[in-house]
């Protein structure tokens, strides 16, 4: 007697776009300034002075990749007093990156130890409470 198969019984063949799009998904957020920056804002929103100190990369490397985040639905962007944050659109992701990272034998320390606050030398309000109120990212960088 043949086993019940419920792809046979109701003709459900698996959409060949599917693949694709996971894959194109994977790329795009398998890239190591992508999963940092996925990271650092993993608790809490980072202005781009943040991610530019936390990851060592200049800022429009790190805009471009910010962009891509955002272009996807990753990535949020929240405006606080004259600063602008960038925030997780999709608390979800992590859950990949984490899963991710367990199953590459990476430790959950390990991934904190990435995002970890604050930074020594970053100019950004968060880590440096007391900055001028007026302080902004692009006050730092006026032609970025
Ligand atoms: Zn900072």
């Amino acid at each position: 007697m043949p086993q019940y198969n419920i792809f046979v019984e109701t003709n459900v063949s698996p959409n060949p776009a599917f693949e694709e799009t996971l894959s194109k998904f994977l790329q795009l957020i398998g890239q190591p300034t992508r999963i940092q920056i996925l990271l650092v804002i993993a608790d809490e929103p980072a202005c781009v002075c943040h991610l530019e100190a936390i990851l060592k990369a200049r800022q429009a490397g790190i805009s471009q990749h910010l962009m891509a985040l955002r272009k996807a639905g990753l990535v949020e962007t929240r405006r606080d007093g004259r600063n602008i944050f960038y925030a997780l659109a999709q608390p979800g992701i992590l859950d990949v990156v984490r899963q991710a990272a367990h199953v590459a034998g990476i430790s959950g320390e390990a991934l904190a130890a990435l995002a970890v606050r604050p930074v020594p030398d970053c100019p950004c309000p968060q880590c440096n409470p007391g900055v001028d109120p007026d302080f902004t990212c692009q006050k730092l960088h006026p032609a970025g």
